[in-house]
């Protein structure tokens, strides 16, 4: 299928694209690897996309302080190239290669992940387990929002109406944290059936629920209790709920050995 007609904008900086984005029916354009194939699908008819590759600041991965901040734009590959963030953010590094294809790597974006909210996507899992701090900003101001209250519901965030996420930044790993991402998927590079980003105590599920699902316990035992409370993983084609949940056990002991042995 072809996509509708949409008008195409490339600003050359962040204020010009807050004037186009105050069109409330324009829609960000970053990577395009998701917004494109929902537009071929006719899941989306924007009258506008305010292309923002190329706009100046919203790339690139520093140190700040005890935070690594990666700007919106950085892409997969970018990520998956960076010393620093395998140094830095170890659990990223993890997670990253299981994010699509190399094809698709190239283009896609951190920003673009995030601000879609696939619950089966392997970063808003990360950025949960980390404590992530996403900055958003609009035409006036800029707010911090903490990964934990960014995913609202099935491709729900807090992004507002004309608001872009510029930046996301991660806390530096300490040399006694310890993190391992694991994910369980038909072929690799495609979306999980179920996965899990674990730092320390923090256990979060992807493909698990409508946003990523924290579950936290002092021992094993404990945290799996809460998984079967807490995860209702809905049935994909293949696999049932129970299938998953059981999935899910698998992978949080495997997570929980990992993680208490290499301390
Ligand atoms: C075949 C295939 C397999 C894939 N497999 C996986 C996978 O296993 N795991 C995974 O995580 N992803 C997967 N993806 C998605 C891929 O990672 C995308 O790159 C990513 O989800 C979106 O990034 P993008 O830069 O392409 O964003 P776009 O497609 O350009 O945008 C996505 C959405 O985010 C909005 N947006 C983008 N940037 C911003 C911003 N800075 N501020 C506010 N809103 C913004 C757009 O308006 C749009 O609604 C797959 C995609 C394909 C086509």
């Amino acid at each position: 299928m072809k996509a509708p007609a949409f008008a195409y904008a490339k600003p050359a900086s962040l204020a010009a694209a807050f004037d186009l984005l105050g069109n409330p029916h324009a829609k960000v354009l970053a990577g395009g690897q998701s917004l494109i194939p929902s537009l071929n699908m006719r899941l989306s008819s924007p009258e506008l996309l305010v292309d923002i590759t190329g706009l100046p600041g919203l790339s690139g991965i520093s140190l700040q302080g005890n935070s690594v901040r990666i700007g919106a734009l950085t892409t997969h590959a970018q990520l998956e190239k960076s010393e620093e963030i395998s140094k830095l953010v170890p659990l990223l590094a993890q997670a990253v290669p299981h994010v699509a294809h190399a094809a698709i790597r190239n283009r896609g974006t951190i920003g673009g992940s995030l601000a879609l909210a696939d619950p089966a996507a392997e970063y808003p899992a990360c950025a949960v387990a980390l404590e992530a701090v996403f900055i958003i900003k609009n035409k006036a101001t800029e707010r911090r929002v903490n990964a934990g209250q960014f995913f609202k519901g099935l491709f729900e965030t807090d992004l507002k109406p004309g608001e872009l996420l510029v930046a996301v930044e991660f806390p530096v790993a300490a040399k006694s944290d310890r993190s391992v991402f694991l994910e369980l998927a038909r072929r690799h590079g495609d979306y999980a059936i179920i996965g899990l980003a674990a730092h320390n105590s923090r256990f979060v599920f992807l493909g698990a629920g409508s946003t990523p699902v924290l579950i936290q316990g002092s021992s094993l035992e404990m945290a799996k209790a809460a998984l079967s409370r807490n995860l209702n993983p809905s049935p994909d084609l293949y696999n049932s709920s129970a299938t998953k949940l059981h999935l899910a056990g698998v992978l949080l002991e495997r997570a929980w050995n990992t993680i208490t042995t290499s301390r």
